[in-house]
């Protein structure tokens, strides 16, 4: 069952006396909250990290002077409804714009959750004629909303459709429904993603309480079935702002067969400003883990540039160049400055 602001009350998930604000909040933006979400939230922590990506809040009311309708410029790059072409070897298809859960920090939150959610069959025909049209297409990113919201037929057509096209190499989903509906992950859906070309699978998730067995059971269905999976999660002040928290939640992925890909700086998006945390915290906090943690646990933390120039890793560089000697400084992992010769040029000359 998805639980929408009434069903979060009669739970017992939030206070009566916050109704009318929820209400409010769900006139702007979707709410929904899976039953194995909110199986996880302890109504009794006001600070629940569940509840927090989850439950709407008043805060997100708020509109700061920084926020963007469209935090990552996707706009720009939309040559037609459902596709995203911002770099040259790849597009994001977007057949869906339903989510099992709206994630209350969400960067599509003026999109998702719409009446109008399924790409139309017209649209999505004229979605994959471009990408037949464009041979440097090389990886198509389905995602959404979530693309594990279409129902296995649905999928399996998609999949079907981008195998067929002779220059697409590589196809990747985007998804929550692991974490947010793992029962959805069944026999079906597995065989729907079976492809001659390699498909890959990246899953959302932020707190290592995400990481139940079902969501494990859930994995290794796909894993079984020999797709990779990844994850990509968001720094979120309330939720997983924390060193020891970030290692659960990495250490618990690749125990699961999950390799973190990306940590996701928060974005711009409207009313989300009460997640927000400045790069500086961002970059010591993953830099704490990078050293006495794995290095399989080291996604990259990485920053959608606001107004569509792309992505760009914002961990802070280990490596310094000495402007007059020219000498690399190289900082270890605790702290300490070593020297490193800039290559030598036989000619004499030293840069
Ligand atoms: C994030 C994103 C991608 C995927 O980027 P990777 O670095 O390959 O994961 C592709 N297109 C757009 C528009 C994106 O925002
Ligand atoms: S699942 Fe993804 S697209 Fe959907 S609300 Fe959450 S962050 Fe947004």
């Amino acid at each position: 069952m998805i639980l929408r602001t009434e069903d979060l009350m009669s739970r017992g998930l939030v206070a009566p006396e916050r109704l009318d604000e929820l209400r409010r909040v769900a006139e702007k933006f979707a709410v929904a909250v899976t039953d194995d979400m909110a199986a996880l939230i302890d109504p009794a922590d006001p600070a629940d990290p569940i509840a927090a990506q989850f439950v709407p809040q008043a805060a997100e009311l708020e509109t700061a002077p920084d926020d963007l309708p469209d935090p990552i410029g996707d706009e720009r790059w939309s040559p037609l409804p459902g596709i995203v072409h911002r770099y040259r070897d790849r597009v994001l298809l977007k057949p869906i714009l339903i989510c099992p859960v709206y994630c209350r920090f969400c960067f599509r939150r003026e999109q998702v959750g719409k009446d109008d959610g399924v790409l139309a069959p017209a649209a999505l025909d004229r979605a994959f004629g471009y990408i037949r049209e464009h041979p440097e297409i090389w990886e198509v990113i389905v995602t959404g909303g979530d693309p594990f919201m279409l129902s296995a037929r649905r999928i399996a057509a998609i999949v079907r459709r981008l195998d067929a096209i002779p220059h697409v190499a590589v196809i990747r989903f985007h998804t929550r429904v692991p974490v947010a509906d793992p029962g959805r992950v069944g026999a079906a859906l597995v065989a729907a993603l079976a492809a001659e070309k390699a498909v890959y699978v990246v899953v959302h998730a932020n707190h290592p309480r995400e990481l139940t067995p079902a969501m494990r059971a859930a994995v290794g269905r796909l894993v079984r079935a020999g797709i990779p999976v990844l994850s990509q999660s968001v720094l979120l002040r309330g939720v997983n702002d924390d060193t020891a928290v970030l290692e659960a939640l990495f250490r618990g992925l690749v125990a699961m067969r999950v390799k973190p890909y990306y940590l996701h700086h928060p974005d711009l998006a409207a009313g989300t400003g009460h997640f927000r945390l400045d790069i500086a915290e961002g970059q010591r906090l993953v830099g704490a883990l990078r050293g006495p943690v794995s290095g399989l646990c080291q996604p990259t933390y990485v920053l959608d540039i606001p107004g569509g120039y792309g992505k760009a890793p914002i961990a802070a560089s280990a490596a310094e160049r000495d402007q007059r000697s020219g000498i690399w400084v190289i900082e270890d992992s605790a702290g300490c400055k070593h020297s490193y010769p800039p290559r030598s040029d036989p000619a004499g000359g030293s840069n």
